[in-house]
């Protein structure tokens, strides 16, 4: 009997286009392993939803496995810090002869993974790491001058001519591996799951549901994605990221399909060509984090704002967290994410601002609580998007750029559907005064009054950023 190759299975949950699982079945039989770290998930701050679907894709994957006669450990690593003995561990027992996996990029996850190649070099064992999670691999992406971008339209532009679609054709399946094996019945069982919101069925595991949910977007919204993703009241959106954030899908999976549906999608600005950008931002943030680690650290990316003093408001924070603000489009989306850890993203980007604007509330707070309720939580993705929002980021929105709750509402919900199916108790307001409550005799009692004077916020937070940024 050969010596098995082990495969670590990460944020990477499929078996389709796999990277690392492919290259190690070319070098012989596979022995599939995944570490339960939740004390370190939970002190990055993951939450239960995340957590929750995470594990119904580590069981799809598990069955998945089971069927094609690959052997599948599950292992308790509870920290980063106890992988590479856990891992040592297990490669002796078995005897195995290389480990591989695919790449991750935040700080904590890097250093994890150069230990564990580094136990395993010194153990004479062979270590192979791939590029998986994203299409151009960080470090390939940069300017003229050899630096990393730190603006989004030059590295869409690089990163589109750099890309050679077919060498990025997903990869396959993988092959049987003998007689399928008995599947696990709960492969995975995390502590925290239990205070998970998110109902299952909303967010079913695996990358079957992650192909069905590919396919309706690309024969349903695709096409109009550019005229109607900003719409919340609009299905015009694939409510993939969950899928992508785990891996149950591939960043290549999701370009050959679309441009096997939109040949074009790499030109123009149609649907298609739109929702591929928003595939490189995806990108764009990946490599944020991997290049630069003052990010993962937590700090503000522009050194002008890291000091930027915050205003403290634990009420207001309670009120923002319950969809309790006052200004509708700002509770309907918080309402939304306690319901179905996910929220659309023209609506992240109103709460956010909001946060960190009109109450001018630190951004690490609103980012911590995503990542306990999304069921997307990512940390690039979310860090970069909660830095854009508080003008702190790459390419972040200007800080004089604050959006208007009321504005955005009326111009993007303007029939309130999405507003009404939020808060019930706005339901028999018409079109015109749902978006400004208090403004119509009075308002509805159930409702509260804003929390703060849209125009006096505003003006405050210009005038903060302004003597911040020149000080
Ligand atoms: C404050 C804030 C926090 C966010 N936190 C997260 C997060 O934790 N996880 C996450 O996946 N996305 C996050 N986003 C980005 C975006 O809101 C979601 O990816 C998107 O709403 C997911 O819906 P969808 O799958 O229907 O996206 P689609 O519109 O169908 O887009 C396709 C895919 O592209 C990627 N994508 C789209 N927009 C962005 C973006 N702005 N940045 C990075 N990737 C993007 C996602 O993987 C998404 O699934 C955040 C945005 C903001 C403003």
């Amino acid at each position: 009997m050969p010596s098995p190759q082990l495969v670590w299975f990460r944020q990477d949950l499929r078996l389709a286009d796999h990277r690392a699982l492919l290259a190690a079945q070319a070098a012989g039989p596979v022995h599939a392993v995944f570490l339960n770290a939740e004390a370190q998930w939970q002190r990055h701050g993951v939450g239960a939803n995340r957590l929750a679907f995470l594990e119904r894709c580590v069981q799809r994957l598990a069955e998945g496995l089971a069927a094609l006669g690959i052997p599948f450990t599950v292992l308790e690593a509870p920290r980063f810090l106890d992988a590479p003995s856990v891992l040592a561990a297990l490669a002796d027992r078995l005897g195995a002869e290389g480990l591989y996996f695919n790449n991750e990029y935040p700080l904590n996850e890097r250093r994890r993974d150069d230990a564990v190649e580094a136990a395993f070099r010194r153990a004479g064992r062979a270590v192979h790491r791939f590029t998986d999670s994203v299409i151009a691999a960080p470090g390939t992406v940069m300017t003229g001058q050899g630096a990393p971008y730190t603006v989004f339209t030059p590295f869409k532009r690089r990163w589109l001519a750099l890309l050679d679609p077919v060498a990025q054709r997903p990869l396959g399946t993988p092959r049987p591996q003998g007689a399928p094996l008995p599947p696990p019945t709960r492969a995975l069982q995390l502590a925290k799951t239990q205070g998970a919101a998110a109902p299952a069925g909303l967010w079913p595991g695996g990358e079957g549901e992650a192909q069905r949910r590919l396919d309706a977007f690309l024969a349903q919204a695709c096409a109009a994605y550019d005229a109607q993703r900003d719409f919340p009241a609009v299905t015009g959106t694939s409510t993939l990221s969950p899928y992508l954030a785990v891996g149950a899908l591939s960043p290549r999976q999701a370009l050959a399909a679309v441009l096997g549906a939109f040949p074009d999608a790499l030109e123009g600005a149609g649907g298609a060509a739109t929702w591929v950008s928003e595939l490189i931002w995806r990108e764009f943030y990946r490599h944020v984090v991997a290049t630069f680690d003052h990010v993962s650290r937590g700090e503000a990316f522009r050194p002008a704002f890291a000091d930027l003093p915050w205003r403290d408001d634990p009420e207001a924070l309670t009120a923002w967290k319950a969809g309790q603000t006052g200004l509708p489009l700002v509770d309907a989306g918080m309402r939304e994410l306690a319901a179905t850890g996910w929220m659309h993203n023209r609506v992240r980007m109103v709460v956010a601002m909001f946060l960190t604007k009109n109450l001018l509330m630190d951004w690490h707070l609103g980012e911590a609580h995503f990542l306990d309720q999304l069921v997307d939580g990512d940390f690039a993705a979310n860090n970069g998007g909660w830095q854009w929002s508080a003008a702190t980021g790459t390419d972040a929105a200007p800080y004089f750029r604050v959006f208007n709750p009321v504005t955005q509402s009326q111009r993007f919900d303007p029939e309130g559907h999405y507003l009404r199916k939020w808060l019930p108790e706005l339901a028999s307001l018409d079109a015109r005064a749902i978006h400004e409550p208090w403004r119509w005799a009075g308002g509805p009692r159930a409702y509260p009054r804003p929390l703060v004077d849209l125009k006096a916020s505003r003006a405050r937070a210009i005038a903060h950023f302004k003597a911040h940024a020149a000080g």
